[in-house]
């Protein structure tokens, strides 16, 4: 592990030095970090200890920017002692049975960790390298949550999250929410949006796409086996009797009630066939399809004939005959012909929870 801190070595410009202390087990951990290599003209003048004691009085002397704590304490004394005296360091735990244990992880952060991890991994090297490489370049933004000066854009985006991923957002909330970036009041977590609308990519970032739930129904009935399809308006052919859920309405109503708009046909849901999913290449949103499957409550009940501004009318029709129609889109071909008729899964109604 020795070059651990290879990326320190790259500032030499930086008039005032940084410091970094480390609290590590044993010689041997020591060794690993390769820490004692490191020359004083690096961006990092680092003192590294094996004793409790002699951390102490480092964290009492120098303005820390980077602090390693590689032993444990029940308490975690290391910890909150090195945040309280050092409110912006990069904390960093080493300590293995730190990291490897859920509740142990949540009371470091709890304590003041910016960071836990092990001295082997990788993620540690890259950590220093991130510290050791903020700051470099001057910018105009201040950070919204420690008040850390002069960041560029980048800086900012890097830094963020890296320092102050665990600040609760309620906490960020009653603060004075104003993006140091574009100047705006944020109602979503500044996390968030800085994330979203801040990152230093120059692909344009298209945010969270919209998403648009439609329901369609394969309704088939006992006598004779035949399939509800819906005449669409336009001429455009026949489809599956379905449409675009409403506002606070639920996928399985939304079933029901365009098929009887659509179609003029109550029905009873009695399973799910497919839920289909198909994201937009070119533009912002998401389409969900829910595809039902159904049987009429009263097969004498007449299919709608009376023209209006859902559809013009509704048949039913045998399998056999749907390739041979016009079709609106392959999905009656696709859930009826290819699907149900082939014997797919029908999945219970209880797949969805209401
Ligand atoms: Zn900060
Ligand atoms: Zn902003």
């Amino acid at each position: 592990m020795a070059g651990l801190l290879k990326g320190f070595k790259t500032a030499k410009d930086k008039k005032t030095k940084r410091h970094l202390i480390a609290l590590l087990l044993s010689e041997h951990d020591i060794e690993k970090t390769g820490l004692p290599q490191l020359k004083l003209d690096l961006m990092f003048v680092s003192h590294v200890t094996t004793s409790p004691s002699t951390f102490t009085s480092l964290v009492d002397k120098h303005d820390a920017a980077c602090i390693l704590i590689g032993v444990q304490s029940a308490d975690n004394k290391h910890i909150s002692y090195a945040r309280k005296k050092h409110p912006c360091a990069f904390i960093i735990i080493t300590h293995s049975r730190t990291c490897n244990n859920a509740t142990a992880r949540m009371e470091a952060v709890r304590d003041g960790a910016n960071m836990i991890t092990e001295l082997d991994n990788a993620d540690l090297q890259q950590a220093l390298e991130m510290v050791s490489q903020l700051g470099k370049d001057v910018g105009p933004y201040v950070c919204p949550y420690c008040h850390t000066r002069d960041f560029t854009q980048k800086d900012l985006w890097i830094h963020c999250p890296l320092y102050h991923i665990n600040v609760p957002n309620s906490v960020q909330r009653h603060r004075d929410n104003c993006c140091p970036i574009c100047m705006n009041i944020q109602s979503l977590p500044m996390m968030v949006h800085i994330h979203d609308d801040h990152a230093p990519s120059k692909e344009p970032h298209f945010g969270r796409p919209k998403l648009y739930a439609f329901a369609l129904v394969v309704c088939q009935r006992p006598s004779d086996d035949k399939f509800l399809l819906v005449q669409e308006f336009g001429s455009n052919g026949y489809f599956l009797p379905g449409g675009a859920v409403d506002h606070k309405e639920h996928l399985t109503t939304a079933a029901i009630r365009e098929t009887k708009e659509e179609a003029g046909v109550d029905i009873d849901l009695t399973g799910v066939l497919a839920i289909h999913y198909a994201p937009s290449m070119h533009e912002n949103y998401v389409r969900l399809f829910a595809i039902f499957v159904a049987t009429p409550k009263d097969e004498n009940q007449r299919p709608k004939t009376l023209p209006d501004f859902e559809s013009a009318g509704a048949v039913w029709v045998s399998a056999e005959e749907i390739p041979s129609l016009k079709l609106r889109g392959d999905e009656p071909l696709v859930y009826i012909n290819e699907k149900y008729c082939k014997g797919a899964t029908v999945h219970p109604l209880s797949l969805f929870e209401f």
